[in-house]
């Protein structure tokens, strides 16, 4: 199948979610994934009118905003303290921010390098440890405190990787933004849902599905 016919289908997905949410589809970003991709399949998504790619790897993503400067990278993965410049350098936009040095970190060498960079919040919503990434609940407090108003890294919205199969993931994700927003005083975006569970996080309110292999079929590792 090709990339037209498989993003056909996806968008058949979403619209069909969004019906049985009574949700307007255009509220729904379908961000595709292309970790693993080779960019020439970038290219032929950027030819269908997409311009932002999520990336897990700060160096692969580097490596693709180099050779594609007409297109935007977000990170996705888990980001290292010693990536953090390269990250800030190559990516518009870091969905992964996860613990209060990290925020930290990036606050100051954004500030040194004079970029803007939204952030998105990891929540981890797995009751036990992964390497996904991703802060506890119980530790939001102290993020969003490290990363206060910074001009250079304005909050866009809370990111999760929920366990597989657990649609009851979302809606707590859900619940968390809605008291946030509360908090805030101002939108969060939710930025959930995958190739195999798009439906789920759509119903749960999801502002944002992040789609790999629906949209450009196997990775190949
Ligand atoms: C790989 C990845 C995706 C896409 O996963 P698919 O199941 O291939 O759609 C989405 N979000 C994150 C954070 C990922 O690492």
């Amino acid at each position: 199948m090709n990339l037209a016919d498989r993003l056909e289908g996806l968008r058949a997905r979403i619209i069909q979610a969004c019906e049985a949410a009574d949700r307007d589809p255009q509220s729904v970003e379908l961000l595709p994934v292309s970790k693993k991709q080779p960019l020439a399949l970038i290219q032929e998504a950027a030819a269908l009118g997409f311009t932002r790619f999520g990336e897990n790897y700060v160096q692969e993503g580097a490596d693709k905003a180099a050779a594609a400067p007409d297109l935007a990278f977000v990170l996705l993965g888990p980001l290292q303290r010693n990536k953090a410049k390269p990250a800030l350098q190559h990516f518009r936009e870091i969905q992964s921010l996860d613990r209060p040095e990290l925020a930290e970190r990036l606050r100051r060498l954004a500030g040194e390098l004079g970029v803007v960079r939204p952030v998105w919040i990891q929540v981890d919503l797995w009751d036990e440890a992964t390497k996904l990434g991703g802060c506890a609940e119980a530790d939001l407090p102290a993020l969003m405190g490290a990363l206060g108003d910074d001009p250079h890294l304005p909050l866009r919205g809370l990111m999760a990787i929920p366990p597989p199969e657990d649609p009851g993931a979302f809606v707590q994700l859900q619940a968390l933004r809605e008291r946030l927003q509360q908090d805030l005083g101002r939108p969060l975006r939710l930025s959930m849902g995958m190739s195999a569970d798009l439906e789920a996080a759509v119903k749960a309110g999801s502002d944002q599905v992040r789609i790999g292999t629906a949209f450009f079929g196997e990775r190949q590792y």
